[in-house]
């Protein structure tokens, strides 16, 4: 008879925090099975599709042949060029494409692997809670420990750096932060920056500002880490096609900042991936050398949904500041709830789908994310719904 072999899961993949998003998953489709109209505010992906001088950018590169072999890991010198340019023009910032900017397959990509170059097992990583699931797992992956910074309201979202324990603090390898914020929306200024650098400067910590929503905004630009005097003595900057030009599928991002924690990144990427489709990269030089005309466009799509559910939600009741950056709307739930039960109800009763707070850590419970990704006309709706499924 022939043996089976049984199917061991490392301890890395056990162990991973519950995925609440696999539950609601599963309400999802119980909705869908019933034919139920689902309004989707859960998840922060665009549904406005790519601006067309992109695509067609597209098109163009993937009839070149050349595009069709290999790319290198730290991504066409072109495009990295492109990036410099876009950084110069956005922020003012002055980059060397040569060795302060590394391509990635998605920010995302960059996220996950960066602990694998800088943490070594037991080390800890300080990592925002709520906030982006990769930090933690990253984390996990590489053998380090999270230590989670509570992002709490009366702070403005932004962790209280005194807080943090110096045992803590000494034995802290690397900290993730992201402004303006996925899910709380809240932004930072450059005080808080300057503190986070001190703080890295005072325990050796390398700094990886997560930047993929500072051109989703509404009033004021948000700021580059990199525009701080000392960020790149202490870090780097991970950015992304994605959000900004809705670009979410065709997986481009790229690092900036100090050459020597890209070099370690970009190590572990020689080893595991082989860059990004040069056709892609043709292409995301294109969008960022887009006029800002187009951008304007986008961001005044996103402003009209955010003042309608902003204002349709503080009607009902729920309580919330109104987002100068990201398209996400952070509220409390009501009192008589917690974030799952108050997605699970307005899932059930309501038809409106979105993410609870807690999903995103600990310290995210007592909230639920809305995103603004459907258009005002099903944005009313959804409101309207939520507050019919308030009233029994
Ligand atoms: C969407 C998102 C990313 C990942 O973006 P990709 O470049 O598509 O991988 C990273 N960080 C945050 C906070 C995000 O919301």
């Amino acid at each position: 008879m022939k043996k089976k072999v049984s199917v061991e899961p490392a301890y890395r993949i056990r162990h991973l925090p519950p995925y609440l998003f696999a539950e609601i998953d599963r309400m999802k489709q119980k909705e869908n099975k019933k034919g139920t109209d689902l309004i989707d505010l859960s998840i922060g992906d665009p549904d406005i599709p790519t601006p067309k001088h992109i695509v067609k950018a597209m098109k163009r590169a993937v009839e070149n042949p050349e595009h069709h072999r290999y790319p290198s890991y730290e991504g066409m010198l072109p495009y990295r060029e492109a990036v410099a340019r876009w950084y110069k023009k956005r922020f003012d910032v002055v980059l060397s494409p040569e060795n302060e900017v590394l391509s990635l397959i998605g920010s995302k990509e960059g996220i996950g692997h960066i602990p694998l170059a800088f943490v070594n097992p037991g080390d800890i990583v300080l990592v925002p809670s709520p906030g982006y699931p990769v930090y933690a797992v990253g984390t996990l992956f590489a053998g380090g420990k999270s230590h989670f910074m509570p992002l709490l309201e009366k702070n403005g979202f932004l962790p209280d750096l005194e807080k943090i324990p110096v045992a803590v603090l000494k034995k802290a390898k690397l900290m993730f932060i992201n402004y303006p914020n996925n899910p709380t929306s809240a932004g930072a200024d450059a005080k808080f920056f300057r503190n986070v650098i001190r703080l890295a400067r005072q325990y050796n910590i390398i700094v990886c500002h997560d930047a993929s929503y500072t051109e989703i905004f509404y009033e004021k630009r948000p700021l580059s880490f990199m525009e701080i005097p000392g960020a790149r003595d202490v870090g780097i900057e991970f950015h992304s096609l994605s959000k900004t030009y809705n670009m979410t599928g065709w997986r481009i991002g790229y690092a900036v900042g100090n050459k020597h924690i890209l070099a370690g990144l970009g190590k572990i990427k020689t080893n595991i991936d082989s860059g990004v489709f040069q056709a892609v990269q043709e292409a995301a030089i294109t969008a960022l050398d887009t006029d800002d005309r187009v951008l304007s466009t986008i961001r005044k799509t996103y402003r009209e949904r955010r003042d309608t559910l902003c204002e349709g939600l503080t009607k009902l009741g729920l309580s919330l500041r109104k987002p100068d950056a990201t398209f996400y709307i952070w509220a409390r739930v009501p009192s008589r709830f917690n974030s799952m039960s108050f997605v699970a109800h307005i899932l059930n009763k309501a038809g409106v789908l979105t993410t609870p707070g807690n999903g995103f850590g600990s310290a995210g419970e007592g909230y639920v994310r809305f995103a603004l990704t459907a258009p005002v006309h099903r944005i009313h709706e959804a409101v309207e719904r939520i507050g019919k499924s308030l009233s029994y």
